[in-house]
Formats: structure tokens, C-alpha cells, sequence
């Protein structure tokens, strides 16, 4: 019987694409997933340090865990992700005492020789990988595929642990990304999402392996044109870019045909002076030039963003500009957080978290409510348009799947739908569903 991993992810998509490279060094051992701890040879929580909520619900599987090692004392216990890498003085670790293997993401790669040490049966032979991105990724879905281009961070927001977590920006060559985009156009994948944390700060180590041709001389841009040179990918987009980055020329490479007709462009907040404690390197006049010369160029471009209430200092006066913003630019999606301090950071150093939590509350209702009121207004434009969706599944009767505007679609269909890339007429819009008709002949891949 091969050795089997149960694997818990939480946090963002940079995590879900490294938990599918754990996956893909796993099944290389000869590890099998299974979904029921108690059948588990080693089981490795991906942790988060976003929120001190998502760190808690790591703490709290430790006593389930304990009663399983007594059990069955071989069982391996592993953490990796933000909590690891941020973890300093081990202060952590320290309250979860079971942990057999506890390390950061950038060691993945060590993982094997680990194992091997803690249960020499469950392990052959092995090699040791130094640079995990090198790591290919076992993904479960072949039509879509998350690629990272880049790990960890350098701009040091005053409330994020990132840098801390993941480390300085590191950026995968040209030439790994676009073998990793081949191989997987080699397992019918149409849909290519590149991941990074300031995904557009992108620079290239090996900018010789662009294309003679290439026009653009902006590295993000660059890599966006190479991978729109890829007739077999249908769709391109990128999360998360910062504002700073957005470049005309990697606005320009937004308007190539692969890319989607969406962008997720955090703002945080529309005031200048709690847009200079968060440390964001911005003013709420720079963010609005990008979203003026992204339309410009863009016209029908859907844009969402992320908002934080409540930082330290945010008076109302400050949240109203929030709102303000918030109206101006007329988001298609909203993230909205609630400010919670995160040990270690600059914010936490040099502020006071001084909005009351239900202030706080209060604050993300309201943009809450903006959101939702101009969702709806934006998704009833679509009533009557055809939209071009790739189906991710179907359910009883209906086929789902996002448009290029990343709007959630359904329509009746069959199981054949699935993983096409089809045209639907949106006949009725919710705030988050748009519902329609499929055209039928209408499927290009
Ligand atoms: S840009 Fe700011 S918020 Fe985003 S990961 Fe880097 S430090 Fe964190």
C-alpha cells in the first residue's frame, strides 16, 4: 500500500499553488492524497498569517492530531506556509509541541530527506530540491492553472507580514515559466492566472529568453506578450499587481486578445494620510490616474480591488474618503478586510490599533452595502450580452463557469460543457450569479 498525505491548505492562491507543488513532490515519492486524517501517514498544514483567525485555526487541530499520534505513534505531523517563516524565536512552534516538521516554504524541497529520516520505509530514493519553484505542481483541474512568476515581497505595506513570512521578492526565470505554461497547454489547459504578490513588479533574471520581437522593454509587460504568443492559452490574467507597477506599457499588453477583460487592483484605502501609514507608496490621486489611463485604453475593463477598514488612525473623515473613492471609481468587486494587527509588523510597532471593533464593523457594512448596490447595477448591463465563459463544472442540470469579466455565469447545459470555452446570452442578473442561455455552436476550444 503506498504511504498516504493528507494536506490542509489555508490562505491565498500563492498558498493553493504551493500546496499543489507539495502535491506534486508527494505524489513523486509515491505518496497518495487522502481526504480522512486517521488514514494518513503525514499530514501538513499550509498555513496563513494573514489574520490571527486563520493562525488560530491552526493551534486548534492540535489536540485531534495529539489523540492520533498516540494512536498511531508513526504518524508525521508537518506545518509550512507564513506561520513558519515568520516565526522568529520559535514563540509558534512552542505552543504546538506534536510537530514533527515545522519549516518554511522556501524548504519544501527538504521535504523528502525529512521524511526519510522520521520513517525510512516510507521513503526509497530521493533527491533534494534546492529552489522550490522548481518544483512542478500536481494540480487537479488541467483547464486552469495558477502559475507562480515570482515569491515574497518588497514593499513592506506597515501592516503585512509577507516580507517577513515569504521573504524578499525572488523572480522565476522566463524560461521555467514559459516550460511551466507548455507543459500544461500539454495537459489541455486554455486559462493561465500568473501569481505573484506585486505580480507587475516582475523583472525578468533572464531577459534574453524574451523574443527578439517583443515590443515591450517593461519585464511584466514582456512576459505577458510571451505568454499571449501561446495560441493554445485562451485566457491570461494576473493577480495581485500594485499600483505603482501599472505601467502604460503593461496596460498596453492588457489590451493584447488573450488577456481577460478583468483586473483585481488593491487600493486599501482612499485617504492619503492612512495610504502613507500603511506605507502603500501612493496617493489616492496616483491609484485614480491608473484606473483613468487603464480605461482610457481599457474602456470596458471590470475592476476589482481590496479595501482595509479601521487601520490605526482611520477617523471618519478618512473612511468617508474611502467611500468617496469608492463611488468615483465604481468597483465591479470589493475584498473588504477589518483591520487586525499582525504581531511583528511596522504597524503594530508604531501605531495603535485605535478604531473600535465595532466601528470597524460598521465601516465594512457600509462599503459592504456600496459594493453589493454597485455589483448589481453593473451585472444588470449584462442582461442581453453575450458573454464567453469557460466551464469549470456542472451541477444538476447547469453548467458554471467565470467570463472573461471573471463574472460567475450559469446556464443549463450538459456534461459535455465542461472545460469548453463556450458563448452564453445573460438573460437575468443577480449580484453574484449572472444566469443565460447558451448559444449553441458556440464552443471555441
Ligand atoms: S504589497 Fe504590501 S500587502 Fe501586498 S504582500 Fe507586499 S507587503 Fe503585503
Amino acid at each position: 500500500m503506498p504511504p498516504k498525505y493528507h494536506l490542509i491548505t489555508y490562505g491565498c492562491q500563492m498558498n493553493k499553488n504551493d500546496s499543489e507543488r507539495i502535491s506534486g513532490l508527494l505524489r513523486g515519492l509515491g505518496f497518495e492524497s487522502t481526504s480522512e486524517k486517521n488514514q494518513a501517514d503525514f499530514i501538513l498544514i499550509n498555513t496563513c498569517s494573514v489574520r490571527q483567525s486563520a493562525e488560530n485555526r491552526v493551534y486548534g487541530h492540535m489536540s485531534d492530531f495529539a489523540k492520533m499520534k498516540k494512536k498511531r505513534p508513526g504518524l508525521i505531523v508537518g506545518i509550512t506556509g507564513c506561520m513558519p517563516g515568520r516565526d522568529r524565536n520559535l514563540e509558534f512552534k512552542k505552543k504546538m509541541p506534536i510537530v514533527d516538521l515545522y519549516f518554511p516554504t522556501s524548504q519544501i524541497g527538504q521535504l523528502p530527506r525529512w521524511i526519510a529520516e522520521l520513517r525510512p520505509e516510507l521513503v526509497n530514493s530521493f533527491d533534494i530540491v534546492e529552489d522550490y519553484t522548481k518544483i512542478m505542481p500536481y494540480r487537479e483541474t488541467t483547464r486552469q492553472a495558477y502559475v507562480s512568476i515570482q515569491t515574497g515581497c518588497n514593499k513592506f505595506c506597515s501592516y503585512c507580514v509577507v516580507p517577513f513570512a515569504r521573504g524578499l521578492e525572488k523572480n522565476r526565470s522566463v524560461s521555467d515559466i514559459l516550460s511551466e505554461i507548455h507543459s500544461l497547454v500539454a495537459q489541455g489547459c486554455v486559462e493561465v492566472t500568473l501569481l505573484g504578490q506585486t505580480v507587475n513588479s516582475y523583472r525578468a533574471p533572464d531577459p534574453e529568453n524574451f523574443t527578439k520581437s517583443n515590443p515591450y522593454q517593461d519585464s511584466f509587460a514582456a512576459l505577458l506578450w510571451e505568454v499571449g504568443q501561446i495560441s493554445e492559452i485562451k485566457r491570461l490574467h494576473f493577480t495581485a499587481p500594485h499600483p505603482i507597477h501599472m505601467t502604460d506599457e503593461v496596460i498596453d499588453a492588457m489590451a493584447l486578445p488573450t488577456h481577460v477583460n478583468f483586473l483585481h487592483l488593491p487600493v486599501q484605502s482612499g485617504d492619503d494620510e492612512i495610504l502613507r501609514k500603511m506605507n502603500r507608496r501612493y496617493t489616492s490621486s496616483q491609484f485614480l490616474d491608473v484606473i483613468e489611463r487603464l480605461r482610457s485604453r481599457l474602456p470596458n475593463i471590470v475592476i476589482g480591488t481590496d479595501i482595509m477598514v479601521g487601520f490605526s488612525g482611520e477617523s471618519e473623515e478618512a473612511f468617508e474618503k474611502t467611500v468617496e473613492l469608492y463611488k468615483n471609481v465604481r468597483f465591479d468587486i470589493a475584498y473588504i478586510a477589518q483591520y487586525s494587527v499582525r504581531s511583528g509588523t511596522a504597524a503594530s510597532r508604531a501605531f495603535k490599533d485605535d478604531v473600535l471593533p465595532e466601528e470597524k464593523k460598521r465601516r465594512w457594512e457600509v462599503l459592504q452595502a456600496l459594493m453589493e448596490k454597485i455589483v448589481f447595477e453593473k451585472n444588470e448591463k449584462f442582461v442581453g450580452q453575450t458573454v464567453s465563459v469557460l466551464v469549470d463544472r456542472y451541477e444538476s442540470g447547469f453548467c458554471y463557469g467565470n467570463s472573461r469579466e471573471m463574472k460567475l455565469v450559469r446556464f443549463l447545459g450538459n456534461t459535455e460543457c465542461a472545460g469548453q470555452i463556450v458563448d452564453v446570452r445573460i438573460d437575468r442578473a443577480d449580484i453574484w450569479l449572472l444566469e443565460g442561455s447558451l448559444l449553441h455552436d458556440s464552443t471555441t476550444s
